[in-house]
């Protein structure tokens, strides 16, 4: 068996088109235009690659976007009140603040700190609690991206069994939750799952969030199952020469494609549908926060 490659970037071109066709009106029918504030504290280079793109991307779709860097060796006084700042301003309507933030600061205190209606990426707690209990709430965008990919390819999830590898706050612990949203039956492994292999045999769903270079083989994967590579990682590629890298996602996509009924590659997988559901996510916060209807 070949796998379907489900096309992330292309469905992902797709959201934004969406998205685009919102901001639009928006600006036509109500005079409103959305905008999305990121805060970038230090340099580390894979976040400020993160920020530039979401910054790029939100101003393609005809948003406003704000982009605050601060050195890294900002106080936690001073990055508490820029959100404060963004909280009361109403031309933002969704703050993202790129993690991981320097050791310094308090993640914890930082992220809650976000007024909850503004917190586009779905990590304050009360969204945390919200999406929990199946309110409605401002859903992560990975595992959103994740699920929209896993709907389309399948329509109906319900009853599908479903294992996430990886349990983060960030995509594994939401992920779950979106699955059981659905009606899958779900497990969630992690660093001391017994026999990963055996459990993963069995889901018809597989999403890897590990952060570890290509560790789930073809072998593990049911024939026919879906596979949805949140990994990132990027390798050693003396092949391209000398000192050169290349990425991959933390499932080995070959032998898992022979495998597998559908797989996302890495990259133009999970990656820029991220990316998408966070431009959706700053909509619907904005369509909200004016009391307006929300996109579907
Ligand atoms: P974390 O490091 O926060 O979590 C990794 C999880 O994997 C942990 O729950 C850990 O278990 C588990 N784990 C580690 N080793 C093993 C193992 N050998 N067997 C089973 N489980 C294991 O990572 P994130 O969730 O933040 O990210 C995961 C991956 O997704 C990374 O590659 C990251 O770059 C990528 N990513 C991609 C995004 C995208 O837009 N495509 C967005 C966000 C992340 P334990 O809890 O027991 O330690």
């Amino acid at each position: 068996m070949t796998a379907t490659v489900i096309d992330g970037k292309a469905f992902a071109a797709t959201v934004r088109e969406k998205v685009a066709g919102h901001v639009a009106r928006l600006k036509e029918e109500h005079g409103i235009t959305p905008g999305l504030a990121v805060v970038l504290v230090g340099e580390d280079p894979a976040s400020q690659v993160y920020v530039r793109s979401k910054g790029k991307m939100t101003v393609e779709v005809g948003m406003n976007s704000w982009e605050h860097k601060l050195p890294a060796e900002t106080s936690e006084a001073d990055l508490l009140a820029l959100i404060e700042r963004l909280n009361a301003d109403e031309a933002v309507h969704g703050i993202l603040v790129q993690l991981p933030l320097p050791k310094h600061l308090d993640e914890d205190l930082v992220i809650n700190a976000i007024a909850p209606a503004k917190d586009v990426d779905g990590f304050h707690i009360s969204n945390v609690g919200l999406l929990g209990t199946g309110q409605k709430s401002m859903v992560p965008c990975t595992p959103l991206g994740c699920l929209m990919m896993l709907r389309d390819h399948h329509g109906s999830l319900s009853g599908m069994d479903a294992v996430v590898i990886g349990r983060s706050n960030i995509v594994g612990k939401p992920m779950a939750q979106l699955l059981l949203g659905d009606s899958c039956t779900v497990t969630i492994a992690h660093s001391r799952t017994k026999d990963l292999a055996q459990v993963v045999r069995r889901a018809d769903i597989v999403v890897a969030a590990v952060g570890r270079p290509e560790m789930v083989p073809g072998d593990w994967i049911k024939p026919g199952a879906t596979v949805i590579d949140v990994g990132i990682n990027r390798i050693d590629a003396p092949e391209k020469g000398e000192g050169k890298s290349r990425l991959v996602g933390d499932v080995a996509y070959d032998s898992c494609a022979a495998v597998a009924g559908a797989i996302t590659p890495v990259p133009g997988g999970v990656g820029p549908m991220t990316i998408a559901c966070l431009l959706a996510n700053t909509v619907t916060a904005c369509c909200r926060a004016n009391g307006l209807p929300e996109p579907e």
